[in-house]
């Protein structure tokens, strides 16, 4: 069941793959700390079937927590579990994994494209050193709508993972605190980087123990049976449904106060529009 389900993916995302990777690129798109890439435990699950590795050792040997911000608001950061940098996958300029990559190498960069992000996305410095995103990419119907149904698939499964780690669809954490603990002890705000303050905040919380539990819940995906009853959740519609409305409108965000984790109500909403 497992395999049918990956495999019916992976025909989704070879179908009419017309854009090539130049020979002469040397795949920046993987190797560059600032272009990070985003996993799920179903990316996981579908990497160690193929790669006959359990999902533990790919989760610690590869991957990281990170942070991101959230898109409708920047105040609020999303946690992500991120592969290292440069990919431990990359072979000679090549993904050694192509066939079962996760979800965002695959989308990269033909749905930023669909997504009518890309030119956007091409004027950020660190995206300059990007080759393929400096010109339009082919993309026919048949391959857009493919890529979309897996952007859905995508979506579900980041829910649903989060959901198992952490019984929420997403954690977003305000930064707006711990912003104000560095400036009182006497951090100039350019005096740290995004990078510097996500490592701040990811001390934070290990120190506070959020992390703790969490890779016994990775381990339990080392057997079939939990990998199973995992994949059995995505067809629980109601289950899915709620934790999608919750992530699309999240209501509660976390902030760590005088070292606990509290969770707050906020209704996030995008910042309102700044005429100039
Ligand atoms: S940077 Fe672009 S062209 Fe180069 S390997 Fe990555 S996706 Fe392919
Ligand atoms: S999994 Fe493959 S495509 Fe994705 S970052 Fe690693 S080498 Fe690149």
């Amino acid at each position: 069941m497992l395999e049918r389900y990956f495999q019916y993916q992976a025909d989704l995302a070879a179908t009419e793959r017309n854009m090539l990777c130049p020979e002469d690129c040397d795949a920046p798109c993987c190797r560059m700390t600032e272009v990070f890439v985003s996993v799920s435990l179903f990316d996981l699950i579908r990497l160690s079937l193929a790669l006959n590795t359990p999902v533990s050792s790919l989760f610690l040997n590869h991957c990281r927590f990170g942070f991101q911000c959230n898109e409708l608001n920047p105040r609020y950061l999303n946690l992500l579990i991120k592969l290292e940098r440069p990919c431990p996958f990359l072979q000679k300029a090549r993904c050694g994994v192509h066939s079962f990559k996760p979800f965002d190498c695959v989308f990269f960069p033909e749905y930023h494209q669909i997504a009518g992000v890309l030119p956007e996305l091409a004027k950020r410095p660190v995206f300059k050193k990007i080759p393929c995103l400096k010109s339009k990419i082919a993309v026919s119907d048949q391959r857009s709508q493919a890529l979309k149904e897996l952007k859905k698939m995508s979506t579900r499964e980041e829910a649903l993972s989060w959901y198992f780690l952490l019984e929420i669809p997403c954690f977003i954490i305000d930064t707006k605190p711990l912003v104000k603990q560095l400036k009182k002890s006497g951090l100039k705000s350019k005096s740290f980087s995004a990078e510097n303050y996500h490592r701040h905040l990811y001390e934070k919380l290990k120190t506070i123990g959020f992390f703790d539990g969490i890779m016994d819940k990775v381990t339990r995906l080392d057997t079939r049976q939990e990998m199973e009853s995992l994949f059995s959740q995505l067809e629980n519609k109601t289950l899915i449904t709620s934790l999608l409305e919750k992530k699309e409108s999240p209501e509660i965000v976390f902030r760590v106060d005088k070292n606990r984790l509290k969770p707050v109500k906020r209704y996030l909403q995008r910042p309102d529009l700044i005429f100039m």
